[in-house]
C-alpha cells in the first residue's frame, strides 16, 4: 500500500452498468429528455455530448420556477419509465454475486449509490441475485442531490452507522461516529477508507466531490481524463476489486 492510502472497508458500488446489466441507455434517456425541454420551452444549451440528467433536472427546476410549470415532474416520468422498463432485462454483471459474497465474508461493507429509484434499485438487485449481499442502498430519493454531487455518500456513512451498530463499527473500525465521540474524526476516518466503483464519469465526479478513492470499471481512462475526474485505479472485472491495494484478505476488514 503506498503512503497515504488507508486500507479498505467500505466498497460503495454504483448499479448500472457496474453490478446489474441492463437494456437502460442512458444517452437515449438523454435524448428523450432533452427532447422534452425542447417541447416544453425550456432553455439550454445542449450540444453533444448531452449535459447529466441532473443538469437538465435543474434546467427544469429553474424554468419551472419561473413560470410555475411542472417540467421537472414530467422529467422524473420519462427517467422513471426508462429505469422500469430496463428492469425486465436486470441481470448480475458477472463476477459480481462472487465479488459481493467476498468483500462480506472479509468484514467489508458493501454499499451501493445510485442515480436510480431506490425502489427500482432494489428490484433490480432483487432480479439480479444480490440483494441479500448489500448492506446500504441510497437511491436518488435517499440524497439531498445526484450524482455527479456527493450527497450520497453522506447518507451512506448516515445508513452504514445505524445498520453497523456500535459494536460492530468498533471491530470493523470507525464506522458509526457515534461510537467514537468525535463524529468530524469518525466520518473522515471512514472517507479515507473507502472506495466507489462505477463505470460512468459521473461516478468518479461524486467520489471525488465526496473525497473518496475512485476505481473505474471497465470504462477508459481517457473518458475521466477529458472531464478531470481522478482515477484511483481501474479494474476491468470486479473480481480484481478483491485484489486492489490494502484490501484486507483475512476474515474481517480492520
Ligand atoms: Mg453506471
Amino acid at each position: 500500500m503506498a503512503a497515504g492510502e488507508s486500507g479498505i472497508h467500505l466498497c460503495v458500488f454504483d448499479l448500472d452498468h457496474t453490478l446489474v446489466r441492463s437494456d437502460l441507455d442512458l444517452d437515449r434517456m438523454k435524448r428523450d429528455v432533452a427532447s422534452h425541454l425542447r417541447r416544453r420551452g425550456v432553455g439550454l444549451a445542449m450540444g453533444e455530448p448531452l449535459p447529466p440528467i441532473a443538469e437538465l433536472l435543474r434546467a427544469a427546476e429553474v424554468h419551472d420556477g419561473r413560470h410555475g410549470s411542472r417540467v421537472a415532474a414530467e422529467v422524473w416520468q420519462i427517467v422513471a419509465e426508462h429505469e422500469r422498463r430496463a428492469l425486465a432485462a436486470a441481470r448480475e454483471e458477472p463476477g459480481a454475486r462472487e465479488t459481493l459474497g467476498a468483500l462480506r465474508a472479509r468484514g467489508c461493507w458493501v454499499a451501493v449509490w445510485t442515480n436510480n429509484a431506490s425502489a427500482t434499485a432494489a428490484e433490480a438487485l432483487a432480479r439480479a441475485g444480490l440483494a441479500g449481499l448489500v448492506d446500504v442502498l441510497v437511491g436518488r430519493d435517499d440524497a439531498g442531490a445526484l450524482k455527479p454531487a456527493p450527497d450520497g455518500f453522506k447518507v451512506i456513512l448516515d445508513r452504514l452507522a445505524a445498520v453497523a451498530g456500535c459494536r460492530h463499527a468498533r471491530r470493523a473500525g470507525a464506522v458509526a461516529a457515534r461510537c467514537h465521540g468525535d463524529a468530524g474524526v469518525a466520518r473522515k476516518r471512514a472517507t479515507e477508507r473507502a472506495i466507489v466503483i462505477g463505470d460512468s464519469w459521473i461516478d468518479g465526479a461524486a467520489a471525488s466531490a465526496a473525497g473518496v478513492r475512485f476505481v473505474a470499471f471497465r470504462t477508459p481512462a481517457s473518458i475521466f481524463a477529458a472531464r478531470g475526474v481522478p482515477v484511483w485505479r481501474r479494474v476491468e472485472h470486479l473480481a480484481e476489486v478483491l485484489h486492489l491495494p490494502g484490501m484486507p484478505a483475512g476474515s474481517r476488514c480492520g
